[in-house]
């Protein structure tokens, strides 16, 4: 039976598996990730979950390599230059992990970014699966993205389609790190919604460093204050999702990642915001449903999307179908 390789890589750990063609995790390893080392030695770390996922007897079976990587990527370079792992600007990270001893020469790496990796995971497996236009959103200390168009996969030229995090709902806003105004990042981040409460006068409890969790906790105790940050982050994701829903047409939006674990505290006056914004009738009732795959997305999704174009022969396309669902 073929198994696919994935990788996923985050600021925080480098994740590997060797995932089934039922979605199912049957090798997985990872490290830390040595965030703050030279490129080098991040490289090390990636080698070594490839050294364990290769010790395995299934990767004799192994049909295709996913890598799901913290953006940006550049899917056509072949690069990533994630913004929490600074020893990586450009770096060639497919052409690297080929370099990989144990890397079959038949097995092309395929890049993908991590939202569009959790939009796939969604998709194939996850709240997603059978709808033909979604949009799939992580909300946490970013907003990133990714969209699922007529069935498959759209990734984008260079691997970044979906990313709602920077799209402008405040025209004079507060400029945004990636050189915008007003952008959903900086509005509906769970940093944001922190940032908000505290300047609002919230007191965060004794010892938190003041999470958009704790804002969350004192919204359900009914703290008007952290009810009104939710309630801002609700307003910018509608309005870029509205914006979304009126250029693409969706049929869904999926929400995960952190700040989507507050569940109706975001989900309730989200739903009211885009009462107000998504008004045509193509785009009003849109449903916005949470992410069902929170742990391993990044992994299944790599795996999905590399099966895909592997199978494909497309590699380098921006555009993937996702495996057909396990009966
Ligand atoms: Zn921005």
């Amino acid at each position: 039976m073929a198994v696919y390789g994935a990788l996923d890589i985050g600021g925080t750990k480098i994740a590997g598996a060797l995932v089934d063609p039922g979605g199912r995790l049957v090798v997985r390893s990872s490290r830390p990730t040595p965030a703050r080392e030279p490129a080098e030695v991040l490289l090390g770390a990636v080698h070594a979950v490839l050294d364990d996922l290769s010790a395995h007897a299934a990767w004799a079976d192994l049909a295709c390599l996913g890598i799901a990587s913290a953006g940006p990527v550049d899917t056509v370079a072949g690069t990533v230059s994630p913004v929490n792992i600074p020893g990586w600007r450009r770096f060639p990270l497919v052409e690297r992990i080929r370099s990989h001893p144990r890397v079959p020469a038949h097995v092309t790496p395929v890049l993908i970014g991590d939202a569009v990796a959790m939009t796939a995971a969604e998709h194939w497996l996850g709240a997603a699966r059978g709808v033909d236009n979604a949009l799939c959103m992580v909300v946490s200390t970013g907003v990133g993205g990714g969209l699922v168009l007529d069935g498959r996969l759209h990734a984008g030229r260079s691997g970044n389609a979906g990313h709602i995090g920077h799209i402008s709902v405040d025209l004079d806003g507060s400029a945004c790190p990636c050189g915008a105004r007003g952008c959903v990042e900086g509005l509906a981040s769970g940093t944001a919604i922190a940032a908000r409460a505290l300047a609002a006068g919230w007191t965060p409890p004794v010892g938190s460093a003041a999470t958009a969790a704790d804002v969350a906790a004192a919204a359900r105790r009914g703290d008007s204050i952290a009810r009104a940050a939710y309630d801002r982050a609700a307003q910018a994701l509608a309005a870029g999702i509205a914006a979304t829903a009126a250029l693409v047409e969706l049929d869904l939006v999926v929400i995960g990642g952190g700040v989507a674990q507050a569940g109706d505290t975001l989900f309730a006056p989200l739903r009211r915001w885009m009462s107000r914004y998504s008004v045509l009738d193509f785009a009003r009732d849109l449903e916005i449903v949470p992410a069902e795959l929170a742990l391993d997305a990044g992994l299944i999704g790599a795996a999905a999307a590399a099966s895909a174009r592997t199978a494909a022969g497309t590699v380098r396309s921006g555009s993937a179908a996702v495996p057909s669902p396990p009966a």
